[in-house]
């Protein structure tokens, strides 16, 4: 500041359109220039609403949840013969499970597309990750996507029995 005789130690930016270059200033006058800094001087009061609005959203794009930018991807529209996908762990997988499961347990293998033998926090990881991808909320509030979602609980519910005991029939 012009006159003043204290050290600037104290940065303020010149202004909006260039945040990161900085006056230097004391400690007194970096509160009297914030004091008077109008962050919004010169926009107009819906600019200032949209400015507030996409500073919620740290300045980036955004689309619904699930759709980026497009349609859902639609898991049946997907031919993959080898579960090439299954096997990365992106969806359900198409062949049966190995012939050594519980017969009790080979639907709900099948339906959260994992192998036999398998352990509890792989059936976790599994679970969660369909759970995520089938959630009515990721995909419109479709009801084809509920009831995929319901078919996939009760097949943890039962696989997470098997491990831990308890009724197959609970709520994960
Ligand atoms: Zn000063």
């Amino acid at each position: 500041m012009p006159g003043c005789t204290h050290e600037g130690e104290y940065r303020a930016p010149k202004s909006r359109d260039n945040l990161r270059d900085y006056f230097w200033f004391c400690l007194d006058h970096v509160r009297a220039y914030n004091a008077t800094w109008d962050f919004y001087k010169g926009m107009s009061s819906s600019q200032i609403e949209a400015h507030m609005r996409s500073d919620v959203i740290w300045q980036r794009p955004t689309w619904p949840l699930g759709r980026l930018g497009r349609g859902a991807v639609d898991d049946e529209a997907i031919v993959d013969r080898l579960d090439i996908l299954g096997a990365a762990g992106f969806r359900r997988g198409t062949r049966p499970p190995a012939e050594s499961a519980p017969s009790a347990l080979r639907d709900p293998l099948h339906t959260l597309g994992l192998p036999w033998p398998v352990s509890l926090d792989d059936v976790k990881t599994r679970y969660k990750a369909l759970a995520k991808v089938h959630h009515p909320d990721a995909n419109g509030g479709d009801r084809a996507a509920e009831e995929r979602l319901k078919t996939i609980n009760l097949a943890y519910a039962a696989l997470r029995a098997h491990f831990v005991g308890g009724t197959a029939m609970a709520a994960p």
